[in-house]
């Protein structure tokens, strides 16, 4: 038959027999401003609220196939796909009018031309709001609004926004998730084949300030597509890499607010003296995200705390991305004082090999190579990765990277997730944290990092795979 897992459908009408629709943000906010999606009372408070504005719609990215005459699928895929049956021949045909362009008076005036019992309209919006399968065309809060009246922007978007919808359980959420990245800065720290790309993906994605930073001029090697262009060989990497951002943009260039680097923060003759971007940034408070992707191998495989130190005073969740050797890597996706930081990275490391520190130190005083191995398909994928768990996070969503290192070489290209335990007796204070509960009830949005946490079940197979498998020269 198939892969979706149903339930006998019960007596009566619409009985939603089966799904996996797993928005993770279907559990969090009990009782959070009427979440729909939150209890038959909740969506009652909410129907009084929106329901003479609310123009419903059985979300458009789920496609729709009939498994019967009497069941009707919405979606492929197994995590997002649900069933919703028995359904009659005329609620069958009602669905079709769930698409956006009528408000609720109207589809009950429908319902009773259909001759559809007393309250059906109203129980079949509440169940497949429930069930997550219904948006809002109208929805969303006043930003989503601002939105939607710049058309060529929200075209550029759309693709997005039908995938936001997918995650994003409640009516009018997906666009108020899209709208929120506008308001949003983030920094990117470097601009090689990964960072100039990641920083381009994010601006393309709706990310409000996309900064990038990093030294020197840009050299022939650091031309990607959707990068840096050949044009751009012999300017300073900086400037380039924040043209590109620009052209990535669905939306005008980027505002800069009055706390925001710009290029004479730090002067030439600084950027020039460092091959690395990590000399300067100061973590300042205002950056939602802080991404490290360095074009410096050894910066990748064994990062500097130094150089997050400031990231980590200041509370400013950072994600390390980047590729050395031909192995590609995307986080920790660090939440200072709650999950593993680069200090934790490297006392976990000297724990497990007390000859870490002794390599880093020849790796660091080793005369540098000209040109590091930095495969183009896997610098794309490694800001490909980076990217979707930013934006992940930016949504308020709980990403994988968090406390994990993601890894892939070539060329068997298997992603395998190292884990980055919190230290106990590193400065952070992640390791002195009692282990945290289940939080995937709490709470979680983009201002702060409740509900977010180390994404365990990686880290644990991973772990195990570790320490049943040969003994290994890489910590
Ligand atoms: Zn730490």
């Amino acid at each position: 038959m198939d892969n979706f897992p149903r339930r006998p459908a019960g007596p009566g009408m619409l009985a939603l027999v089966g799904g996996a629709m797993t928005g993770s943000t279907g559990a969090r906010g009990t009782h959070r401003t009427l979440s729909p999606g939150c209890c038959p009372r909740c969506f009652l408070g909410f129907l009084r609220l929106r329901g003479p504005h609310m123009h419903p719609m059985v979300k458009p990215a789920l496609r729709r196939g009939w498994r019967d005459l009497n069941t009707v699928q919405f979606g492929m895929t197994p995590a997002h796909a649900l069933t919703l049956g028995p359904v009659d021949t005329a609620t069958g045909s009602f669905l079709e009018l769930l698409n956006g362009t009528r408000g609720l008076p109207l589809l009950r005036e429908e319902g009773r031309r259909m001759d559809l019992p007393e309250g059906h309209v109203d129980r079949l919006v509440t169940r497949l709001a429930r069930a997550g399968l219904l948006d809002d065309a109208r929805g969303g809060g006043a930003a989503a609004r601002a939105l939607r009246e710049k058309k060529e922007v929200l075209d550029r978007l759309r693709p997005d926004l039908a995938s936001l919808s997918l995650v994003a359980r409640e009516p009018g959420e997906a666009i108020d998730r899209l709208a929120a990245r506008r308001d949003l800065r983030v920094q990117v720290r470097g601009a090689g084949r990964v960072g100039a790309v990641l920083a381009a993906l994010l601006s393309g994605a709706g990310i409000g300030e996309v900064d990038v930073l990093d030294g020197g001029c840009v050299e022939p090697w650091d031309v990607a597509p959707g990068g840096l262009p050949v044009e751009a060989v012999g300017e300073r990497r900086t400037a380039a890499a924040r043209r590109a951002v620009r052209r990535a943009a669905p939306d005008r260039p980027a505002r800069r607010g009055p706390g925001a680097p710009h290029e004479s923060h730090v002067s030439h003759e600084t950027r020039e003296s460092h091959e690395s971007y990590e000399s300067y940034g100061d973590g300042e408070p205002g950056h939602s995200l802080v991404i490290l992707a360095p074009r410096d191998d050894l910066t990748v495989h064994a990062p500097d705390p130094v150089a997050a130190a400031a990231l980590i005073t200041s509370g400013t969740p950072h994600l390390y991305a980047g590729v050395v050797e031909a192995t590609g890597v995307v986080g920790p996706l660090v939440l200072p004082g709650q999950t593993g930081c680069a200090e934790c990275l490297h006392r976990g490391r000297t724990d497990r090999d007390e000859t870490w520190p002794r390599l880093v130190a020849q790796w660091r005083s080793g005369r540098r190579r000209h040109v590091r191995p930095c495969d183009l398909a896997l610098a794309t994928t490694v800001a490909g990765l980076a990217a979707a768990q930013a934006l992940a996070f930016l949504d308020g969503e709980s990403p994988s990277g968090v406390g994990v290192r993601w890894e892939v070489s070539a060329p068997g290209l298997n992603w395998r997730a190292r884990p980055v335990w919190p230290h106990p007796d590193c400065p952070c204070g992640a390791g002195r944290k009692p282990v945290a509960e289940d939080t995937s009830n709490e709470g979680a949005s983009r201002e702060t990092m409740a509900g977010q946490r180390p994404s365990s079940t990686p880290c644990r197979r991973a772990d195990a795979a570790r320490l049943a498998g040969t003994w290994r020269a890489h910590v």
